[in-house]
């Protein structure tokens, strides 16, 4: 970390989310001895999750409990943390560094930006349904279908596709799984697929959701209440992009959502700028959001050498940082 010209904190890397890709970027960066700051908001996608499953050597942890662990880590390494909200990222245009502007009024620069900012669950707007979201109400079978083995799941439908694909992973759990259709229209082989797994489907649209706390007693169609022990929804994934397309990038639609594009390393279309963990990939779950956002910091290092290296050899003193 070094001072800039006007006097900001200059990092080699800004990592703006600090859940489980951006922690882990921040770790691989660190490891390289690169300056990095990670600023975090505080809302992990997670969170209202009892524990966080199919994680390797931390099954079930609580998911605060792994960001906590991860911080940790990422201290012993030198990571620097600003609990704040990035506002603004751009690139002066006589500027070779980016400008990151905090809601602390803090500003930073950086070589390069890691946008780890995850994704919003656009949940249907259905009585009930935020309320339980995370326990209750629940959307992955991977996350959750075990924790459901043996009872009753109700599927409210958002998208016919999406609601079967749902059912019928949810079906091979639990002891009785219902589609509720909330006014969407299942086609004759998608009918047949429920049916072999002895799915229902119930047409109407859903009223209501009867929650006691955060956990789920029945869905209501047309006044009548059907008992469950868990609603799965599909609710709409949208990466945070806001800072994306201030950076100049173009969030890309996805059947899920919308996401930031990347390559297969985690480079945006926009030069320095990254995207790990959800909001490059809707689907990445807390292993494969770290697994991107290791990739992201290694990319991020050897580009950042190679950068170096060209400046020096281009004779362009004050550019190179740490080869001289
Ligand atoms: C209810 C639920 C349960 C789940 N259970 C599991 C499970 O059991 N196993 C599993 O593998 N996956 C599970 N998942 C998926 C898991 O939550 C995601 O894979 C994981 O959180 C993605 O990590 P991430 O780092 O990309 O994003 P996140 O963990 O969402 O972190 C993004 C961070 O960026 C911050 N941020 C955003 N914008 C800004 C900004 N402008 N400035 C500063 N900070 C910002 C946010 O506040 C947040 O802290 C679950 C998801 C949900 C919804």
């Amino acid at each position: 970390m070094s001072k800039h010209g006007n006097e900001q904190t200059a990092y080699d890397a800004v990592i703006i989310g600090g859940g489980p890709a951006g922690l882990s970027a921040a770790v691989a960066l660190a490891r390289s001895l690169r300056s990095v700051l990670v600023v975090d908001a505080g809302a992990q996608r997670n969170l209202p999750a009892a524990g966080a499953h199919n994680l390797l050597g931390r099954e079930g942890i609580a998911p605060a409990d792994l960001i906590r662990d991860g911080r940790a880590e990422a201290l012993t390494y030198g990571v620097e943390f600003a609990d704040a909200t990035v506002r603004d990222a751009r690139r002066e245009p006589d500027d070779h560094d980016f400008v990151v502007d905090l809601d602390s009024e803090q500003t930073v620069t950086a070589r390069r930006i890691v946008l780890a900012t995850g994704l919003v669950d656009v949940l249907p707007d259905i009585d009930g349904v935020s309320q339980a979201w995370g326990h209750g109400v629940l959307h992955c079978p991977f996350c959750h279908g075990y924790e459901v083995r043996g009872r009753r799941v109700g599927v409210i439908a958002s998208s016919a596709p999406q609601a079967t694909h749902q059912a019928l992973l949810f079906a091979r759990l639990a002891k009785e799984t219902a589609v509720f259709a909330n006014g969407i229209e299942f086609d004759d082989d998608q009918r047949a697929d429920l049916g072999v797994m002895g799915v229902a489907v119930i047409d109407g649209v859903v009223e209501r959701v009867d929650v006691d706390g955060r956990d789920t007693r029945a869905i209501r169609v047309a006044g009548a209440p059907y008992d469950v022990d868990a609603v799965v929804v599909g609710p709409r994934m949208t990466a945070r992009t806001e800072l994306y397309e201030r950076l100049g990038g173009r969030p890309e639609d996805h059947p899920m959502g919308v996401l930031i594009p990347t390559d297969q390393y985690g480079a945006t279309p926009v030069a320095g700028v990254w995207a790990a963990g959800n909001a490059g990939d809707l689907a990445a779950m807390v292993a494969t959001a770290a697994g991107t956002g290791v990739m992201v910091g290694a990319m991020i290092t050897a580009d950042l050498l190679a950068e170096d290296v060209r400046a020096v050899r281009g004779g362009i003193s004050g550019l190179a940082r740490g080869v001289e």
